[in-house]
């Protein structure tokens, strides 16, 4: 009896170090080849710009993100490759088995629950949202002592300033900037984000893929605004000089959220309704709004944001939202290893830089889409330090 009890909890174990390994080739993945090789002109463009992603998950799987990996989007190498210079990393804390856009439901099984214990994060994670947000944030510190000065965490305007110094010397730095993906990492408590601070943690999309005790997501059953506890925190960041995250809010949430706000928002990973339209995108009238607090809106890679996974369906979200309110407001937010299919990894991100090209924008633009414009509302927003 004992022994076949034994032998159950191996083959248990076993089955789950196989998933464990395994997920990440399923649910990370590229459709795609490797496409036609951008030109000299994009190359050039690519190299001599700041480029920026607004957001992509890769701390959530585990990979020593200092090596070049065959799964997923994102690692250091890839990024050096695809020319990134800055790259948003989302803590991710709860996603319900069965997540979908329209309607999602926290009660649901939550996978990140399966990932921290098939991947042996440390059981305090196994029950708390706040410590899976707190274990990632010191997984990048980690990396950050491994990468060997070429990871540079920017927590404050200075750090901006010398991400900036250092790539004219070195082009192989990289700048990257913590987010949480979605507030119940507070676990209902606004006080909790002075430990996410402390941890590094710059930015916060307030919602996820379902409401929260804080805001509504885009997703949830209830789909409301920002709550009292919501206020709280708003006021909370703004104080600490932390950026807020529209990516997943819910219509009332973004209008509640630009009404209370007197510096600019981010919208990390999205696309729009003008060219791809669902429940996940913005509208022209939401796009005016965030464009109005001069904000930015990373365009997303994946399917359900533009409706494809070619480089020119990124280009196609970008140009409608600058057709809509000017070149200021366009920016590039892929969600990189965020469960999502793509078409090409970060390494493809000059073919998008040629798709941009392609659609007739001058260089200067495209320079704003790639970086210029989250620079600017970082350098508005972060704190000195
Ligand atoms: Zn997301």
């Amino acid at each position: 009896m004992r022994r076949a009890w034994l032998i159950g909890t191996l083959v248990f174990l076993a089955g789950v170090a196989i998933v464990g390994c395994q997920v990440e080739r399923f649910l990370n993945r590229v459709v795609a080849g490797p496409g036609v090789p951008p030109s000299e002109r994009t190359r050039a463009l690519q190299a001599s710009a700041m480029v920026v992603d607004l957001h992509a998950d890769p701390l959530l799987w585990g990979r020593d993100l200092t090596k070049r990996a065959t799964v997923g989007h994102v690692d250091l190498p890839r990024l050096r490759a695809g020319g990134v210079g800055l790259q948003v990393f989302g803590l991710v804390t709860q996603v319900p088995l069965g997540a979908n856009i329209d309607r999602t439901d926290p009660r649901w099984p939550d996978m990140v629950t399966l990932l921290a214990v098939t991947h042996g994060w440390p059981l305090r994670t196994w029950t708390s949202r706040l410590e899976r947000a707190l274990h990632q944030a010191a997984r990048f510190d980690r990396i950050v002592d491994a990468a060997g000065g070429t990871l540079l965490p920017i927590r404050t305007r200075e750090d901006l300033t010398r991400l900036v110094a250092e790539r004219r010397r070195d082009p192989s730095v990289v700048g990257g900037l913590l987010a949480i993906e979605g507030a119940h990492a507070l676990e209902g408590d606004p006080t909790n984000v002075g430990r996410l601070f402390d941890a590094g943690v710059r930015m916060i999309g307030l919602a996820h893929f379902f409401d929260n005790a804080f805001a509504g997501s885009a997703h949830g059953l209830a789909k409301g605004g920002l709550t009292e506890k919501g206020r709280t925190l708003i006021a909370e960041m703004a104080r600490r000089r932390m950026v807020v995250d529209l990516a997943h809010a819910s219509p009332a949430t973004i209008a509640d959220v630009l009404a209370a706000v007197d510096r600019p928002v981010v919208v990390s990973h999205t696309g729009v309704r003008g060219t791809c339209d669902n429940a996940r995108n913005l509208s022209d009238d939401q796009v005016r709004a965030i464009a109005a607090g001069d904000g930015v809106i990373g365009v997303g890679m994946w399917e359900t944001a533009v409706c494809g996974t070619a480089p020119a369906d990124v280009a196609r979200a970008v140009a409608h939202i600058i057709g809509l309110v000017g070149a200021d407001h366009a920016a590039l937010g892929a969600d990189f290893d965020g469960a999502v299919t793509t078409g090409f990894d970060a390494t493809g991100l000059p073919r998008v830089t040629e798709a941009l090209l392609a659609t007739g924008l001058p260089e200067s633009t495209v320079r704003q889409v790639l970086g210029e414009n989250v620079l600017r509302v970082l350098v508005a927003t972060l704190p000195r330090e």
